[in-house]
């Protein structure tokens, strides 16, 4: 590991955040993402590229735009420091080979999508959204990459179980509340989680992404008081399944069967 490789997979990760700030903004409200170029959503004026610059640009305009210096969302910066260091994560754990282009793609999916639903559940809009052309686009790369692999129907049935173990609690769950508690949008998404991860990762995903969402539950009724305040529930599979990616090894290695029989 040359201290090289990690300053230009840094950046490298820098970059594709910035575009990721750019998806999160622009998708769900049907806006191009090549045109019009950046602009100041406060003022509109556009920001010229060395206003631009990831996490650099935020840090020299001290966190204000140059026009109208209303404060730029701190998100922007934090999202683009997230995607460096998991990138960098992942070349340290993988080095430069399948797996690191495969977990790269992976990672970033899995942020843009959790970060859209968070987004998207946090403005105006009516409920958390997932993008299907994310899903679309993983599925088909987590397949492609299960071929390279040699494992292509192990990726198969992690589609399958990602999204039938979501669905029919949902199912079971609006008929006796008459309401929705998770949307079709989340079982595409652990299914794509399963795309990539395969069938082996499904219950350790499920059960990490389940304390999460009750943990989630329990603080946001403490505060808010409001049995029905929505959580979106597509961040709780998205960290589950970062966990899952880099203690893959660990989670499996340990006999799950053992603790019950002694
Ligand atoms: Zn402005």
């Amino acid at each position: 590991m040359d201290i090289l490789s990690i300053i230009f997979i840094c950046i490298i990760g820098l970059v594709f955040g910035s575009f990721m700030n750019v998806l999160i903004m622009r998708v769900p409200k049907n806006i191009s993402i090549i045109k019009p170029s950046s602009f100041c959503p406060q003022c509109m004026e556009n920001i010229k590229w060395r206003d631009n610059i990831p996490v650099i640009s935020y840090i020299l305009l001290k966190g204000k735009c140059r026009y109208c210096k209303k404060s730029i969302p701190i998100m922007y910066p934090l999202t683009e420091i997230l995607t460096s260091l998991l990138f960098v994560v992942i070349y340290l754990k993988f080095g430069l080979n399948l797996m690191f282009f495969k977990y790269v793609i992976f990672i970033f999916l899995v942020l843009v999508i959790s970060l859209t639903d968070i987004y998207t559940s946090a403005s105006d809009f009516e409920t958390g959204m997932i993008p299907t052309v994310y899903i679309a686009l993983g599925i088909f790369a987590g397949l492609v990459f299960g071929l390279l692999e040699g494992f292509f129907a192990y990726y198969l049935a992690g589609i399958a179980a990602g999204y039938l173990v979501l669905f029919f609690p949902a199912y079971i769950y609006s008929k006796i509340r008459h309401k929705e508690g998770m949307g079709e949008g989340d079982f595409m998404f652990f299914a794509m989680i399963g795309a990539f991860t395969g069938l082996g990762s499904i219950p350790a995903v499920l059960t990490f992404a389940a304390f999460f969402g009750i943990t989630a539950g329990i603080v946001v009724i403490a505060v808010t008081r409001d049995k029905n305040y929505p959580i979106p529930f597509a961040p709780m599979l998205g960290v589950s399944a970062i966990i899952y990616v880099f203690f893959e090894e660990l989670l499996n290695s340990y006999n799950w069967g053992s603790f019950i029989i002694n």
